[in-house]
């Protein structure tokens, strides 16, 4: 855990969420500043800062990650039309928030590349 970090204290419930699905590696709760009808963030309970952060230690739980946004997917009744999921990492990719997340974003189409 890091202290300053908003998805930790997310985690911890510091930060009061509504979590839409949770196990016991990670948690998924919707993004404040939703860009899609269902615009899920799905992180690890533990403190990863990026993709870029990540080493080996972290193959299985970025695995799990990617599985459960596919499960979160089908409970929301969206997996069969279709989803995106994003892993935003570091400057030019856009990540913000430094605490390894997953967006899974569905509920309508989505074109490629994004911008
Ligand atoms: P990033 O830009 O790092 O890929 O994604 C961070 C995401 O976290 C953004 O989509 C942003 O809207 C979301 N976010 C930032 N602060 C909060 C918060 O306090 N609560 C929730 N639910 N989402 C947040
Ligand atoms: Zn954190």
């Amino acid at each position: 855990m890091s202290q300053d970090c908003l998805f930790c204290k997310i985690v911890k419930g510091e930060i009061p969420s509504e979590f839409v699905y949770q196990d016991e590696h990670c948690v998924a709760f919707t993004d404040i500043n939703p860009q899609a009808p269902t615009h899920v963030l799905v992180i690890p309970r533990t403190h990863v800062a990026s993709l870029d952060e990540s080493s080996n230690n972290e193959k299985a739980l970025l695995g799990h990650l990617l599985l459960a946004a596919a499960e979160i997917a089908r409970q929301n009744g969206f997996a069969k039309n279709g989803y995106r999921t994003v892993i935003n990492t570091n400057d030019d990719g856009g990540q913000t928030v430094f605490h390894l997340h997953v967006h899974l974003l569905g509920g309508r189409k989505f074109i490629f590349p994004p911008g």
